[in-house]
């Protein structure tokens, strides 16, 4: 059980949990992305089940009318392990999207896996001419050649912040510079794709430029955010007809997870204290 505290972040221990969200989600016209929660497996027999655990999933969703997909991590396919194993199962998960109709997503860990995860999401999309997305982080000082690189290859692009602290060097570390490479990216991005654009941002100026841009350019994007914050802003957006998709993790290994969306904003900290306090 995800005890009530996880339980605004978390969709559940279960798929069945997680279904449930996602249909109660649904109702409201708010698309779902389910990530089974693990990562930085160190040996593959635990990346090698996650793969399956996803092919099962896939086929699940494929057998509902869900208007739902799946985001997968590098490091809970393998990544830690091997290139070639990570590469193995993604492919694995891919294939199964592919045979039920189910769109996978690929989010993006720290710098060290960016190239690994580049080649290996540009290979599948190229091979399978879309069904396939991918996560591209704005802080990162390269971002702006990989999205030149990656403005052509079929498949979807989510553009995030960026959620790693990473080195100066490779990042910009000062927020005004993020959102400035954040709006750059923006306008890459529609200035030269049709399709295909996720704006993965809570941020009401990111979203309202990605509107702007969508009637100057006339490119068909989505936004995308996560399970437990702004859900107000979530049901609106869709309401006024924006394609709205929300990123909902489940599964056994919640902790770490939920620590994360604890420490990265004070309200959330708040939130937290008040569950455990009662109050
Ligand atoms: P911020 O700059 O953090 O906040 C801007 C404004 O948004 C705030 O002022 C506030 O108005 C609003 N806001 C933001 N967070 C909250 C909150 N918790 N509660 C209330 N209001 C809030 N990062 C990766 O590195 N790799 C990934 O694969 C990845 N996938 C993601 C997938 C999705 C769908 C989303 C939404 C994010 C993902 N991220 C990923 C995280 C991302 O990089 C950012 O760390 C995270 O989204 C915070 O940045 P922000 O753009 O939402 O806005």
């Amino acid at each position: 059980m995800i005890p009530p505290i996880a339980s605004r972040f978390v969709a559940g221990d279960t798929a069945a949990a997680a279904f449930e969200h996602a249909r109660q989600c649904n109702e409201d016209g708010v698309n779902l992305i389910l990530n089974l929660l693990g990562e930085h497996y160190r040996e593959r027999g635990p990346a090698d089940e996650d793969a399956a655990a996803y092919e099962r999933l896939i086929a699940d969703i494929g057998g509902t009318d869900l208007d739902a997909c799946v985001s997968v991590k590098p490091s809970q396919l393998g990544l830690d392990v091997g290139e070639d194993v990570f590469r193995e199962n993604y492919r694995r998960v891919v294939e199964a999207g592919r045979e039920h109709d189910v769109f996978v997503w690929c989010d993006m860990e720290d710098a060290t896996t960016t190239d690994a995860t580049l080649d290996a999401f540009e290979g599948l999309a190229r091979e399978h001419g879309g069904g396939v997305g991918l996560c591209v982080q704005a802080n990162l000082r390269r971002t702006r050649q990989d999205l030149d690189r990656l403005v052509d290859v079929p498949g979807k692009i989510r553009l995030v912040k960026g959620a790693y602290d990473e080195d100066h060097s490779i990042a910009y570390t000062d927020k005004a510079d993020v959102n400035e490479a954040y709006r750059e990216g923006l306008e890459l991005l529609f200035s030269r794709r049709d399709a295909g654009i996720a704006v993965g941002s809570h941020d009401p100026a990111m979203v309202a430029y990605a509107r702007e841009l969508h009637a100057e350019y006339g490119s068909e994007f989505e936004v995308q955010m996560l399970m437990g914050v702004r859900e107000d802003a979530q049901r609106d957006l869709a309401r006024e007809g924006v394609e709205v998709w929300q990123y909902a993790p489940y599964g056994g290994k919640w902790l770490s997870y939920f620590y994360r969306r604890v420490r990265e904003r004070k309200e959330n900290l708040l939130f937290a204290l008040r569950a455990v306090a009662g109050v």
